[in-house]
């Protein structure tokens, strides 16, 4: 029964840890997954903070209650000091701020402001700074910031054992010690276990931002385009809004492999990509490498008119840059096809037929001179 006794709250502590880390993690994966599509960077941010530092506070709050229990106070106030430090190291300190904040609060509510009450929110308020500190002078080192946050953390056990202002424990060095032994170890466990899903994750987003992005230029790729057109092109159609898809192709680009070697076809795709991304209108549109020298942008709620605009901004941005291989200077252009929904008119049009449509368009234009931009209107499929 005694050795029960003093494994017992390395078992609840293991256990504990790995709920919350493990609910936190599947979070955090589900609103990057499918809220934060939705939202701006900041209010994305603002809201999986607050989510994130209220969870944390009601752990925090089950663990404070706890710990007034005369048979848990170590193991559950230990807890509550690990959910300030992991998230800290792992995502973002706003969490524990929040936390910390809110937690204080309730105490002071719920048991009024005793000195125990004071001291304790002193205690926790202390190691949030004290991580925050280490945080910012070992440069967000994550391991260093655990390793010192732990020593320096010892302070906190000496206060305890020193004043022993908690009045209702009786702490004697033995308990005291042991009490910053299992805080150590449950440390240790939580930082490996949120370390371990920390880079679970990102590599799970990595991996799939890599499969949708193009190797060379760093575009999205042809399976994202597949995957954005279907997307977007029956929500337009049915809602009968307007929907615009850009086509181009770089001229005689085999030419230019021919004169100046493959390496520098790479390199002009390569600064073509982002040349392309400087033009205003695109700086927040996804642009498409779907094939060796084909790029496709697709417009949502831009009318032909507009797009038209764009495509021939683009043409001309393209035809006014200065490529360079080895300081060879490479004239590259590129021709252009357009095709656009209509807004307010319904089409029948199917995926496939609207794609060729801005084909067709391309190829008008390469059978013109090339350094062009048609575009081909969705009722009669004449160029314009
Ligand atoms: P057009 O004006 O009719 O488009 O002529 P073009 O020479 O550009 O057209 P074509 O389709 O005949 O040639 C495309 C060339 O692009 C052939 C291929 O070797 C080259 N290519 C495709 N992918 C890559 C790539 O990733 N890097 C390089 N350097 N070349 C590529
Ligand atoms: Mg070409
Ligand atoms: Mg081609």
């Amino acid at each position: 029964m005694d050795a029960f006794l003093l494994v017992e709250p390395y078992i609840t502590g293991i256990i504990s840890i790995l709920g919350i880390f493990f609910i936190e993690a599947f979070i955090v994966a589900s609103f990057k997954l499918y809220i934060k599509q939705f939202l701006s960077q900041r209010t994305y941010r603002i809201v999986i903070t607050l989510i994130s530092g209220l969870i944390m506070t009601l752990f925090s709050i089950y663990f404070m209650m706890m710990s007034q229990k005369e048979d848990y106070y170590l193991i559950f106030g230990n807890l509550r000091m690990i959910i300030i430090l992991i998230p800290i190291i792992f995502l973002n300190r706003n969490i524990s701020l929040v936390s910390v904040i809110l937690c204080s609060v309730f105490r002071l509510f719920y048991y009024g402001m005793t000195l125990v009450s004071l001291g304790y929110i002193a205690i926790f308020t202390s190691f949030f700074l004290l991580v925050v500190v280490i945080q910012l002078i070992v440069k967000q080192n994550q391991l260093l910031t655990f390793i010192y946050s732990l020593i320096s953390a010892s302070i906190f056990w000496i206060w305890i054992y020193l004043t022993n202002f908690d009045g209702y424990h009786s702490y004697y060095f033995f308990a005291v010690f042991s009490d910053y032994l299992n805080f150590v170890i449950l440390s240790i466990i939580a930082y490996v276990s949120a370390s371990y899903l920390y880079h679970l994750n990102n590599l799970l987003f990595q991996t799939m931002e890599e499969s949708l992005t193009d190797e060379l230029t760093k575009l999205r790729n042809l399976k994202d385009f597949n995957a954005k057109m279907n997307e977007g092109f029956f929500k337009a159609r049915e809602k009968k809004e307007a929907f615009s898809l850009i086509i181009f192709d770089i001229d005689y680009f085999k030419a230019i492999n021919d004169t100046y070697g493959h390496l520098a076809g790479d390199i002009v795709l390569k600064n073509l990509a982002k040349t392309i991304q400087e033009i205003d209108e695109l700086k927040k549109v996804d642009v498409f490498r779907v094939g060796g020298e084909e790029f496709t942008i697709i417009l949502s709620k831009k009318n032909g008119t507009e797009t038209v605009g764009i495509a021939e901004k683009l043409r001309k941005k393209v035809e006014s840059t200065n490529f360079y291989y080895e300081n060879q200077l490479i004239h590259v252009t590129v021709s252009v096809g357009v095709t656009s929904l209509v807004k307010g008119l319904r089409s029948e049009i199917t995926l496939n037929g609207f794609m060729e449509l801005a084909d067709e368009a391309l190829y008008h234009s390469k059978h013109n001179g090339r350094n062009k931009v048609f575009s081909s209107d969705v009722l009669t499929g004449e160029f314009k």
